[in-house]
């Protein structure tokens, strides 16, 4: 578009003609997700919120078989609420970032024992749930009780930046969008409003090429008419991820049982089963003082190579080392130290081991099954 056509361009502002065609671009193109209910049915807050919760950092594609285990061990928030923690943070391994499972079976917890097994219906009283965050109270508060409010998630931010042009990188802009969206959401339909916007971010206003020829808000669209909708939103530069460095001890009996730790409930990976490791430092720990950590007083043997993770604010190297305890040990090789017992391989699948650990564990057994 020449510079020229953008000028002479009669921009609307977006308003209630833009979300009248938004929701009836909804209504035809809206994603078919397991979270929600048929048009004209009411809403499950339930459904919403274990969905909204799952989804944090994750995608739709990687939720959707978790969503679907819960639900069919978890059908209702009070069996949830019933459940053992260790229960929910073995069915949520390999989602990633534990404290949203604990912060669920909390949340549960309370629901059923202060509101008898029923969700608050407002923002605020949402709020005061555990792990429960502003995006998440007025989603829950849109989709499933119809309250006018505006939830912002990643999709929904994006849509909006170049909705109006929002030239401030985010994180800073973050207000600046929040208000922007409040003036669009309708009386009517403000859950669909919402859904709405975070289907069309994620399939029409995507991240590199915006399909703004699809687009219904395009009319109105100030990014598009400027030519800049793939460069919004801006953003400061991140901070660069530090790195820590750890030692892991994996032990296996020769019967198939492998020693794992139980880590501390607070923190991270709180509550989870880890390989007995050193704690994880910005710099390597020398071998012979990471070795005096090892729970067992074993053979121990340096994995080749190392496990690489990637946490949200670090970078994590841990070395491993492999001890094969034999049927015939001394009894003090069997012993369980503390907070640690031995679990068979073939059950691992079924406990809260993380994905970080499940790493581990492969990286030392590829190497002793070679
Ligand atoms: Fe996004 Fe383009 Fe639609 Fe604007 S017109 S909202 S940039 S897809």
């Amino acid at each position: 578009m020449s510079t020229v056509a953008q000028k002479q361009l009669p921009l609307r502002p977006a308003g209630p003609a833009t979300v009248e065609r938004l929701l009836r671009w909804y209504d035809t193109e809206r994603r078919d997700l397991p979270w929600r209910t048929a048009e004209g049915d009411r809403p499950d807050a339930y459904r919403i919120w274990l969905s909204e919760i799952m989804l944090q950092q994750t995608t739709v594609k990687a939720v959707t078989p978790y969503f679907h285990a819960f639900l069919r061990r978890w059908p209702t928030v009070k069996k949830l609420a019933s459940a053992d923690l260790d229960e929910v943070l073995a069915a949520w391994a390999g989602l990633g970032y534990y404290t949203r499972a604990r912060n669920l079976h909390k949340c549960a917890a309370t629901i059923a024992a202060d509101y008898n097994g029923r969700f608050p219906r407002t923002e605020k009283e949402l709020l005061k749930l555990p792990g429960i965050g502003p995006y998440t109270a007025a989603a829950i508060a849109a989709i499933a009780f119809g309250a006018r409010t505006a939830p912002v998630d990643g999709n929904i931010e994006r849509v909006v930046c170049r909705l109006f042009a929002l030239q401030l990188p985010l994180p800073a802009a973050k207000p600046e969008v929040k208000r922007f969206a409040e003036t669009l959401v309708p009386a009517s339909r403000p859950g669909d409003f919402a859904q709405a916007l975070m289907d069309l971010g994620a399939t029409v206003c995507t991240p590199k090429r915006p399909s703004c020829l699809t687009c219904p808000l395009q009319p109105d669209c100030h990014a598009s008419a400027k030519g800049i909708a793939a460069e919004l939103p801006r953003r400061a530069p991140k901070a660069e991820r530090p790195n820590r460095y750890g030692h892991a001890f994996v032990a296996l009996r020769e019967d198939g049982q492998v020693l794992l730790r139980r880590r501390p409930d607070a923190g991270l990976l709180g509550g989870m089963l880890e390989v007995p490791s050193t704690d994880w430092k910005p710099a390597m720990l020398a071998v012979g003082t990471a070795r005096r950590t090892a729970p067992l007083d074993a053979e121990w043997w340096p994995v080749p190579g190392s496990v690489i993770h990637t946490f949200t604010h670090f970078r994590l190297e841990l070395c491993v080392y492999l001890a094969v305890v034999p049927l015939e040990a001394s009894p003090n090789l069997w012993a369980e130290p503390d907070r640690c017992r031995w679990i068979p391989r073939r059950k691992l699948d079924a406990e809260a081991v993380p994905s970080l650990m499940r790493k581990v564990i492969a990286h030392a057994l590829k190497w002793k099954d070679a």
